[in-house]
């Protein structure tokens, strides 16, 4: 080993990439920071700054973007191919798709009890909300115009895809992962000798996209920089004051589920420490937070669950792609907020049966939200009507919420990730494997 290698090792030991990325995290803020408060006047330096900080950020988010596809199919055809007891498959589903449910319920219930108690909506003052609301306007009708009621039975049919390599071709997750469980059972189900070059080809290609993985996650401190030197560069300060006591009780919220339910849930069903947790998986969580995007962050998040929290390939190709797409349980908090939010500012008392309503769409609509940003906003619309809010009331209020949204979505996106991690490990401590002990 040369002077030059020993030397990186040490470095790396001493910085690894999570630390790595808090800092660059930091120095992303306070970059951002500045070119908010001084990008208005100042001279085209901060704008080339914050023009350059999109454009590496970008390129990082397509890198990722580029390999989301490939990796669920791949590694799932081979994992599901590989699988001795069939059972094993139907066990991870039912499981995981249940604790998906079970937590996404709890964390919107946070979200009801703590917009109940603490009252968000009478912190903002009169003529302020009519402000946002006229600012606003345009953006809220736009957003309301795109939400689509989920409807269940459609959403479940749709999982089947009509045809296969369209839903390759355009990125469709859930039938993405319908037709690689398919392949890999049918590859399970034929002759030993005919299954295995077509297995042999899948593990390889699994590698080949994990190795890529890791290419791009060589530039994600500098990346994460970017991203969130260019969102606090956008960011609404003044906003941000006039809405903080909206703001608190969802980070709140979040705040419990990151440091309270998940660690608890992790401890006792998969004999993690918060510390083992956390350090593993920091890399996924600080991309999740600087890109808004659950579903970018996915081959990050597949990549820390399997090689540095070391659980299950099994269950964690099955896991974590399905839960990128329907587990969104820091979402289904905020819309629990902002919706009993949203009521108090136009001073609709909401009953029992009401804040129910909420609790059951809100699972839905968290569901059929999309791991990109902002679409938890725009799937509020659902949560709105079906407490039986007026148009005015439903753009109004998604007008008064809306400048404050991106802090918002980057940490509800956080938990979105750590939902799934956190599953994930359960769920493969349950199959006795993987499972890290100490
Ligand atoms: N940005 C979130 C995610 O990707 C979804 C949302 O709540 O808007 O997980």
């Amino acid at each position: 080993m040369n002077l030059s290698t020993t030397k990186r090792l040490v470095y790396m030991k001493k910085f690894p990439l999570h630390f790595q990325i808090i800092l660059t995290s930091i120095l992303g803020v306070i970059v951002g920071v500045a070119c908010n408060q001084w990008g208005g006047e100042a001279s085209g330096f901060f704008l080339l700054l914050v023009e350059l900080n999109q454009f590496i950020g970008d390129v990082f988010l397509r890198a990722l973007r580029f390999v989301a596809v490939p990796i669920v199919f791949f590694s799932l055809v081979a994992g599901v191919g590989s699988l001795q007891d069939t059972r094993k498959l139907g066990r991870i589903a039912s499981r995981s798709i249940g604790i998906y449910l079970l937590t996404t319920a709890v964390a919107i219930s946070i979200g009801v009890i703590l917009a109940n108690v603490l009252k968000p909506g009478s912190y903002v003052p009169v003529e302020l909300q009519a402000e946002f609301i006229n600012t606003g306007k345009l953006i809220a009708m736009e957003k309301m115009n795109q939400a689509q009621s989920p409807n269940a039975w459609a959403t479940l049919l749709n999982i089947i895809p009509k045809n296969p390599f369209s839903a390759l071709a355009s990125g469709n997750m859930l039938q993405i992962v319908f037709f690689s469980l398919m392949v890999g059972m049918g590859l399970s189900g034929i002759a030993e000798e005919k299954a295995k070059p077509v297995l042999g080809f899948f593990e390889a290609m699994t590698e080949v996209i994990i190795t890529i993985v890791h290419w791009i996650m060589k530039i994600a401190p500098i990346a994460v920089f970017s991203l969130l030197a260019k969102v606090t560069a956008d960011l609404g300060f003044e906003v941000l004051q006039a809405l903080l006591a909206y703001s608190l009780v969802v980070l709140g919220g979040l705040g419990i589920l990151l440091f309270i339910v998940y660690p608890f849930l992790a401890w006792r069903f998969a004999g993690l420490s918060i510390k083992k947790l956390f350090s593993a998986i920091s890399p996924a969580q600080l991309l999740a937070f600087s890109s808004s995007s659950s579903s970018a962050t996915m081959p990050v998040t597949l990549d820390c669950v399997e090689n540095r929290l070391k659980i299950d390939k099994d269950v964690s190709r099955f896991v974590i792609p399905l839960g990128a797409t329907i587990n969104m349980d820091g979402t289904a908090l905020y819309q629990g907020v902002a919706a009993i939010f949203i009521a108090q500012v136009y001073g609709i008392e909401l009953d029992v049966s009401q804040q129910l309503t909420i609790i059951f769409t809100a699972t839905l609509a968290s569901i059929g939200t999309a791991g990109v940003p902002g679409v938890g906003l725009i799937m509020l619309v659902v949560v709105l009507q079906s407490i039986g809010l007026s148009t005015e009331q439903m753009s109004g209020g998604l007008a008064i919420i809306f400048g404050v949204d991106r802090l918002l979505d980057m940490s509800r996106t956080v938990i979105n990730v750590t939902g799934d991690c956190t599953v994930a490990a359960i769920v493969s401590s349950w199959e006795k494997k993987g499972v890290l002990s100490e």
